[in-house]
């Protein structure tokens, strides 16, 4: 299957951070290995432009973001020092969702090795998170009047606090996340519906509470399009969840949430959002097993 991926701009970091940057190079190669997508399947991000990010973004906060003019406090609340690489890496992100959501319009399937920056809202970029991605496919595919309805069903451990900052009052968005009751950010801001979950939870109690949010979401979105944000960190050995998931049961996870839209008819883009396991082929795997789900239900598997 066709997937995007922006793994080759990488920017510079300080030895020992937590950023997980082999993760998207070693995916790309691992679905290429397993036969999930072809070479020439594996597309490379276009940077997004400026005004496409100033569609959702405040003008401000892009200017300081593009000559790297970012506060002492803005700066410790992304978490990635700035660069002209950074921010580079960060339009390519947001173009390969970009992309992927066209495809899942024209397909019903569409996925970015990357993106699902939900911590960036309209005048904040924080948690390794510069544009928010999602916000800016959704506005991008509206203006083409390809989109009425849109949903976005946020399964990260942490929740989306920028996605729901930028399309929580949007009437046209419902706006889902299920996350670590005790995990950041510790400040929140209202998703259309939050789904706290307590420290610990393993894969029975998650499932389960997240079939009952799919049940009171979908009829409330009647959405065309899906973001799902295929968090690998509610895994039990991730180092910044605090979730108890097995690979099987974010496997199970990714199953529930394809066949839930697919069912309803709504096209579906898959971002990868966060993942912080101690040995990264971990996250590979759980990201791969995502794809590999995705791959099935476009018949590429
Ligand atoms: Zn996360």
């Amino acid at each position: 299957m066709d997937v995007w991926t922006h793994d080759r701009w990488r920017f510079p970091l300080p030895g020992g951070h937590r950023f997980p940057f082999d993760k998207y190079a070693l995916l790309r190669e691992r679905l290429v290995a397993d036969g999930v997508a072809r070479p020439e399947e594996v597309h490379e991000a276009e940077p997004a432009p400026w005004e496409w990010l100033a569609a959702v973004h405040d003008a401000g906060l892009l200017e300081r973001i593009r000559h790297g003019r970012l506060g002492a406090r803005e700066q410790r609340g992304l978490g990635l020092p700035w660069s002209e690489a950074l921010v580079e890496r960060g339009r390519r992100s947001v173009g390969g969702t970009v992309a992927a959501a066209r495809m899942a319009l024209e397909r019903g399937l569409g996925m970015n090795l990357g993106g699902g920056t939900h911590h960036a809202g309209r005048a904040f970029a924080r948690g390794y998170c510069l544009f928010n991605d999602v916000a800016v496919a959704l506005w991008r595919l509206r203006g083409e009047g390809r989109v009425r309805r849109s949903l976005v069903v946020d399964c990260d451990v942490h929740q989306g606090d920028g996605t729901a900052d930028l399309l929580g009052p949007d009437p046209d968005c419902f706006t889902l996340s299920l996350h670590g009751a005790r995990n950041y950010p510790f400040q929140r801001i209202a998703s259309d519906l939050d789904v706290d979950i307590a420290s610990g939870t393993g894969d029975d109690r998650y499932l389960s509470a997240l079939a009952e949010a799919l049940d009171h979401t979908l009829p409330r979105a009647r959405a065309d399009l899906a973001f799902y944000l295929a968090g690998a960190d509610p895994w039990e050995g991730d180092r910044l969840g605090r979730l108890k998931l097995t690979k099987a049961g974010l496997r199970a996870r990714d199953e529930l949430v394809l066949d839930r839209l697919l069912d309803e008819g709504i096209a579906v883009c898959v971002v990868l959002a966060g993942g912080y396991a101690e040995d990264v082929r971990d996250t590979v795997d759980i990201n791969a097993a995502t794809a590999v789900e995705v791959a099935r239900r476009t018949g590429a598997l």
